[in-house]
Parts: C-alpha cells; sequence; structure tokens
C-alpha cells in the first residue's frame, strides 16, 4: 500500500484565501483592520523563522502584524511590562509571545498575563479552561489546524479510536480535548500516549487515526501502524544530512509507514502551514471581539 499523501500546504492556502476574504469584509464592514503583535525574545533562529513565516502570512491575508525583537537579555519584569502595554493598546487585536523565553523568564507568568480576549495561541487558563468545557473562545492553532486536516480529508473520526502520541500542552492534551468533544471531526475516542506508557506499540496498533506530537525524529515506525490506518504527523526536527546541510523532518518516518497507512502528513508541508492558518483565523475572531 502507498498512503494518500494530505497535502497541508494546499489546504492552507485555500483556508488562507477564505479568510483573507474575510478580513476584508470585516474591514469594510467596520473600518478595523485585524492586527497581530508578536514578541520575538532573544536570538533562537528556529524562533526568528516561525515569526517572520507568521508575519509573512499576515501581510498576504491583510492582516496588520509587528514583531517586536527583544534582547536575549531581557527581565521578566520588562516582558510583562510590553504584554500590559499590548494588553491596554486597542490598536492591537491579538498578542503573540514566541516560546520558548530565555531561561532567566517563567513562560508561564508571561501567558498568564496576556488578557485572555488576545490569546490567540489560546494558553491563558480562561481560555483553556473554555476550550475543556466545549464552549471555546479560540481554538489552540496546532490542534485546530490538525482537526481542520482530519476534516478537508473527510476522514471519519466520530466513533474512531485516535491515538496521540505527547501529552505536551501546546499539542497533545488540547487536541485529545477537542477530539473527545460533541461535534464535527470529534466524538472519537481517544487514548493519549506519553514517555511513561508502557507497551505503547500495543496502543499504536490500535489507532485508525494516529497523532504524533513528541519532537523525536522519525520516532513512529512502520510496525506500530495499523495497516490502512490515517498518520498526522506535528513533529518538526532538524537533523544533519550526509552533505552536512540540515533538513527538516517529523516525528514518523514517512518513508516506511507510508507503506502501511492510507493517509499521511508530509513535513514540512502537513500540519506546520496549517498552525499559522489557525492563529491567522484567531487574529480575525480577536479583532471580532474588541468590538463586542
Ligand atoms: P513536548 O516536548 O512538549 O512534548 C513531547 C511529548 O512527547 C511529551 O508529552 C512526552 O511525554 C512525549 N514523549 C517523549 N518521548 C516519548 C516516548 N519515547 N514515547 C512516548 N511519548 C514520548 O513537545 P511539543 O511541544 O508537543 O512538540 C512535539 C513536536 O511537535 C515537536 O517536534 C515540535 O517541534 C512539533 N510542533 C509542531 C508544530 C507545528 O506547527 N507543526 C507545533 C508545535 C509543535
Amino acid at each position: 500500500m502507498s498512503a494518500r499523501i494530505i497535502d497541508g500546504k494546499a489546504i492552507a492556502d485555500a483556508m488562507r484565501g477564505d479568510i483573507a476574504d474575510r478580513v476584508s469584509a470585516f474591514r469594510q464592514q467596520t473600518g478595523v483592520v485585524p492586527h497581530l503583535a508578536a514578541v520575538l525574545t532573544g536570538d533562537d533562529p528556529a524562533s526568528a523563522v516561525y515569526v517572520r513565516n507568521k508575519h509573512l502570512a499576515c501581510e498576504r491575508t491583510g492582516i496588520d502584524s509587528d514583531v517586536l525583537r527583544l534582547p536575549a537579555e531581557t527581565t521578566q519584569t520588562e516582558l510583562l511590562a510590553i504584554v500590559a502595554r499590548l494588553n491596554a493598546d486597542r490598536a492591537v487585536h491579538g498578542i503573540l509571545v514566541q516560546l520558548p523565553l530565555p531561561r532567566q523568564i517563567d513562560p508561564q507568568a508571561i501567558l498568564d498575563a496576556v488578557t485572555p480576549l488576545k490569546d490567540v495561541d489560546c494558553f491563558h487558563p480562561e481560555n483553556v479552561g473554555r476550550l475543556m468545557q466545549g464552549r471555546p473562545r479560540f481554538l489552540p492553532c496546532t490542534p485546530a489546524g490538525v482537526q481542520q486536516l482530519l476534516i478537508h480529508e473527510q476522514v471519519p473520526v466520530a466513533g474512531s479510536h485516535v491515538v496521540i502520541i505527547g501529552r505536551s500542552e501546546i499539542v497533545g492534551k488540547p487536541l485529545a480535548a477537542m477530539l473527545m468533544q460533541k461535534g464535527p471531526a470529534a466524538d472519537a475516542t481517544v487514548t493519549v500516549c506519553h514517555s511513561r506508557t508502557r507497551d505503547l506499540t500495543g496502543l499504536t496498533r490500535t489507532a485508525d487515526i494516529l497523532i504524533a506530537a513528541i519532537g523525536v525524529s522519525e520516532f513512529v515506525k512502520a510496525g506500530m501502524v495499523k495497516p490502512g490506518a490515517v498518520v498526522i504527523d506535528v513533529g518538526i526536527n532538524r537533523v544533519g544530512d550526509p552533505s552536512g546541510k540540515s533538513k527538516l523532518v517529523g516525528d514518523v518516518d514517512f518513508a516506511a509507514v507510508s507503506q502501511v497507512a492510507s493517509a499521511i502528513t508530509p513535513v514540512p508541508g502537513g500540519v506546520g502551514p496549517m498552525t499559522i492558518t489557525m492563529l491567522l483565523e484567531n487574529t480575525l475572531t480577536a479583532a471580532r471581539l474588541s468590538l463586542q
């Protein structure tokens, strides 16, 4: 078997076209241009690339965006003051604090300080609580991107067994909550596996939909996948290749697993573009909320 490759970039491009139309209509109706402020602290090269990609995606969608670049020595007090200023700025609708933060800053203290109405990453406890109760204000970007991929690919989720490897606050845990709730592309039976799970392969082999969010390159091998399963690879890992260059690989051994799965996302070009697309959607939502 050779799996169908789920083209996250094409799906994301189509969704971004639709968001751009809605941003334009919103602007005409209200005179308000949705505005995302991104804060990049320190000089982590991967973070700089992520923030640049988010900024470009905003520009192409008609969303205003600016990037505050702060030195690696920024203190927690200084960053809290910047977040407070953005919270109070009526022209800013969404605030994105790029992680990871330098060691001297407690990320929880910063994320908790972002006002929930501008929390486009859906990291604030109030927004996470609302998500858990099934009445979300924003959907977290990567889990929402995964769910949209399943919708666009018409993967039957209701009643299916979804196995998620990874229980992070950013991906695994909120994704489990979203897929087990009632609703479209949800109503699944969800198993969450993690570093302490016993008999991981025994569990992953029972998955109709297997989602890997581990952060270990090519961790999921063909023998861990039930024939015909849909495999979603959230991982983004930079590895060196024999020529001395580096490349991005996912958490799934793509070449081997695509011989077993019925459909699979590539890395790059799978979940990544969807994550940014959901950030654009959330920024438009935040702009609407600012008028209520
Ligand atoms: P994380 O490090 O916070 O969590 C990793 C999870 O994997 C943990 O819950 C851990 O228990 C589990 N795990 C680790 N080793 C394991 C093992 N041997 N067996 C079973 N479980 C194991 O990572 P994260 O923030 O959730 O990110 C995961 C991956 O997804 C990373 O590669 C990251 O770069 C990528 N990511 C991609 C996007 C995107 O837009 N595509 C967004 C966020 C994260």
